[in-house]
């Protein structure tokens, strides 16, 4: 583990690195970097290296458009898929305004205060994120086509499942970089595959995610294929959900989910409770496509707000799992959501609910996919409009989420629906924009 300044400035000398990605996300979490030499690795700690942000999305005016990367010591990985001699390393950055203030659409930082406010108040919650992806075929100029890599199933095998070689790279790439990989397999769509890391805490979660995604679609690159995260890139196959396990922790390390023979301990009912109270405002965060809302309903994926110990039709599941395993998993989000945000409006919720000390709703013990099952339950919202509709009305996305970032969110994602629009063509405007 490097912590320092001065430990990175050591290893970037003793092992032969030559490029150093400068890492930091958009407001809608896409990940952006810039590379510089060694040599200027010392003048990044101290005063930042700038960078233009008028050209990042949900960032700043072309008016006021300077902002400053200072890289996070605590971050350091190498990109096992750049070559051995030459090595690449990245760091997440903190994003600085001239002078040094800190930039308050820094959606890392974001996530950073709001969980040292949840440690204020005695809870760390931790997120064992389980992302789902779609492998495609390649056409001759190298360009990503629609036909997925093989027809294989839910935990097939080989040879009928063509993406075990891809998720074996992308496994062994994660433990070079720090990971735990704790499972692969097959997914239930063609060509759909999952990987899943060991839980962390909420930054180190959502750098994780950030990571995994780059290195998978790294690593199908290098097998000569696409690895897509859209959430539904195939009409009439199964979407990729993003499920976010969480565990809650009060001061004594003791995870509260753990629970009592009679069942949760009331902390972790009332965590429970929030999660479900808000999901619905929080969705254009959740899943911030117009694609998404194609995903809701069918295979596996929630329409309503709703939960239960087992059933996969449900908003919130309580997987099976002992000792410090034990955990909530909320099924709604997808991986095209941004993690920093996500976490954050999620330990947020999840901490109203306690202290409010919201009643748990009785679970709903049936397979919602069953006609009629669901009578007036309340559900998702339909689409991006009536997500976007509900977390600008939200007085929880405004407490977290700092106006100015809000409204840029907001706009953007406004102007994003308008594109999309209607009416025939839309499948294809929506692949065009969100298949890569
Ligand atoms: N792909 C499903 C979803 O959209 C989940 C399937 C599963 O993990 N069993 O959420
Ligand atoms: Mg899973
Ligand atoms: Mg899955
Ligand atoms: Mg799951």
């Amino acid at each position: 583990m490097y912590d320092s300044a001065e430990d990175i400035l050591n290893y970037v000398r003793e092992n032969d690195v030559k490029f150093i990605r400068l890492a930091f996300c958009d407001i809608f979490g896409v990940q952006k970097n810039i590379a510089i030499q060694p040599s200027e690795l010392p003048r990044a700690f101290e005063k930042g290296i700038s960078f233009d942000a008028s050209a990042v999305s949900g960032f700043m005016n072309v008016e006021e458009s300077d902002l400053l990367l200072v890289p996070d010591p605590g971050t350091l990985t190498v990109l096992p898929w750049r070559p051995d001699h030459g090595r690449v390393v990245r760091l997440f950055c903190d994003i600085r305004r001239p002078g040094g203030a800190p930039f308050e659409g820094d959606c890392r930082r974001l996530l950073r205060q709001t969980a040292a406010r949840a440690a204020q108040r005695g809870y760390v919650c931790k997120f064992g994120p389980e992302c789902e992806f779609y492998l495609f075929h390649l056409d001759e100029e190298g360009e990503p086509t629609d036909r997925p890599l093989d027809r294989a199933g839910y935990f097939d095998i080989a040879p009928l499942d063509k993406g075990e070689n891809v998720r074996r790279d992308v496994c062994l790439a994660l433990e070079e970089m720090g990971f735990t990989p704790e499972a692969s397999h097959h997914e239930q769509g063609p060509g759909q595959n999952e990987i899943d890391f060991r839980y962390s805490t909420a930054v180190r979660a959502a750098d994780n995610v950030v990571t995994f995604k780059s290195a998978v679609k790294a690593i199908a690159a290098q097998h000569g294929l696409h690895a897509s995260f859209m959430p539904k890139p195939l009409a009439g196959a199964p979407g990729s959900g993003m499920h976010i396990n969480m565990s809650l922790y009060n001061r004594d390390d003791r995870n509260l989910f753990l629970g009592d023979a009679d069942g949760f301990l009331p902390e972790a009912r009332q965590f429970i409770a929030g999660i479900l109270a808000r999901t619905a405002e929080l969705s254009a965060f959740l899943n911030p496509t117009t694609n998404s809302y194609a995903r809701f309903g069918l295979f596996e994926a929630p329409r309503y707000l709703t939960w239960s110990r087992q059933n996969r039709s449900q908003l919130v599941r309580i997987p099976a799992a002992e000792g410090d395993f034990s955990r909530m998993e909320l099924r709604s989000p997808d991986p095209a959501c941004n993690p920093y945000l996500a976490f954050a409006l999620l330990i947020e919720a999840g901490l109203e609910g306690i202290g409010e000390q919201l009643e748990l709703p009785a679970p709903t013990d049936c397979d919602l996919y069953e006609a009629g099952a669901a009578g007036d339950l309340p559900a998702l919202p339909a689409s991006l409009d009536e997500a976007l509709w509900l977390a600008e009305r939200s007085p929880l996305v405004a407490r977290v989420v700092p106006q100015a970032t809000r409204d840029k969110y907001f706009a953007l994602k406004r102007a994003e629906t308008e594109k999309i629009g209607r009416g025939p063509d839309r499948a294809a405007r929506e692949h065009a924009l969100y298949f890569d």
